[in-house]
């Protein structure tokens, strides 16, 4: 695949929006010298620096995107006999966590303009074992949140936002994560910012906070005095040194990704309305972060193989359902799912590309959904 780029005398186009430099690399210096590399201050300097981002709310830094939704559940006594709603259209850990908290993940269709859950369908999944709804802000767009927190109010449910892909976006003014009583973020290399692995629980008060403080931490708060049975989700000062550097920089990035998204959508507009191609639609209110500018493609494999050959890097985020996936393996009719599934395809959009490269992608899809 790296030939292709050649011939078209441009750079390669990466695939990944990560950035890491002289900033990440004193960081590192920095908790080397300390000599403190697990759970220390510079965990607690990220924790309040994040928090500035999502109004204030207390923050917790965990081990991963993962720890964070399943601390997060637990946290709220989510646990056996539950149920809890979730989209199949997400990536996997959306409903694991649910598993692994020893409730019931109840799956939901999505609406198709957003592949948000369809709040219509949220509302005919409720049963008398509902406990909670899981908000997955996918690719960086915001969930109908005020649907869902009516929804939430009138059956007396939590909301958990999963904002692993949506760092920074915000519905009517609000950031996300502040919508519902927990939100978890992922840190992942391949998220809008990255710790390596790490993860933060936002949450809406001191209660909750202190709940996933002592799950985090073997249900610890002062040593040797365990309250509760807990985990070790820790983040290391090392992760969390470099969290701060790669928070200081996500403004300047989402900036660059919205504009990347407005160019496309600009520029993608004439053969997207000869082709067939669906291009990404925003709601009204919303200000996504574009963690992944994701379209419809018919014939999608054609167009990401074809897209390939001309140097363009595609991801297809997610193949399959949760459901159907063989951990589940469940035989349920969520036909915007499985459409979605087969129709779509992300193409670069993150802040590592060059005009020159937004110009060749272009092309490339003109060419890619013509052929
Ligand atoms: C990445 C991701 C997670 C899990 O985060 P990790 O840090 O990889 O554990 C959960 N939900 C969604 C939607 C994600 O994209």
């Amino acid at each position: 695949m790296t030939s292709a780029p050649e011939k078209i005398g441009i750079e390669p186009i990466p695939a990944s929006g990560l950035q890491l430099g002289d900033g990440e690399r004193a960081a590192i210096e920095r908790v080397l010298a300390s000599g403190m590399l697990a759970q220390g201050p510079e965990v607690a300097a990220f924790e309040a620096e994040f928090a500035e981002h999502v109004a204030g709310r207390p923050c917790v830094a965990v081990s991963s995107g993962t720890s964070a939704l399943l601390l997060g559940l637990l946290a709220l006594g989510i646990g056996p006999g539950d149920e809890v709603v979730v989209p199949s259209f997400s990536f996997a850990a959306t409903a694991n966590t649910v598993v692994l908290a020893g409730a019931r993940p109840v799956f939901v269709d999505i609406e198709p303009r957003h592949f948000d859950l369809d709040p219509d369908a949220v509302r005919a999944a409720i049963t008398e074992r509902t406990a909670a709804i899981v908000a997955v802000h996918l690719y960086g767009h915001p969930a109908a949140m005020a649907l869902l927190t009516e929804i939430a109010d009138a059956h007396g449910l939590a909301i958990v936002e999963d904002a692993a892909q949506a760092h920074l976006a915000r519905l009517a003014g609000r950031p996300v994560g502040t919508f519902g009583p927990v939100a978890a973020f992922s840190f992942y290399p391949t998220k809008n910012m990255t710790t390596g692995e790490g993860g933060m629980v936002v949450c809406a008060d001191d209660a909750t906070a202190r709940r996933v403080r002592l799950l985090r931490n073997q249900g610890m708060e002062k040593r040797y005095a365990n309250e509760v049975v807990g985990y070790n989700a820790r983040m290391t000062d090392l992760q969390a040194a470099i969290g701060r550097v790669q928070l200081s920089r996500l403004p300047e990035w989402t900036n660059t990704r919205r504009r990347n998204a407005a160019f496309l959508t600009e520029a993608l507009g004439a053969v997207a309305a000869r082709s067939g191609l669906v291009l990404p639609s925003v709601a009204p209110a919303a200000e996504p972060v574009w963690h992944q500018y994701t379209v419809r493609a018919p014939r999608r494999d054609d167009v990401v193989a074809r897209l390939s050959e001309l140097g363009v890097p595609t991801g297809v985020y997610y193949p399959t359902p949760i459901h159907r996936l063989p951990a589940y393996d469940l035989d349920l009719d969520l036909p915007r799912t499985a459409e979605a599934a087969r129709q779509v395809l992300s193409l670069p959009v993150h802040p590592n590309l060059s005009a020159a490269q937004l110009d060749h992608i272009i092309d490339a899809v003109e060419r890619a959904v013509s052929s």
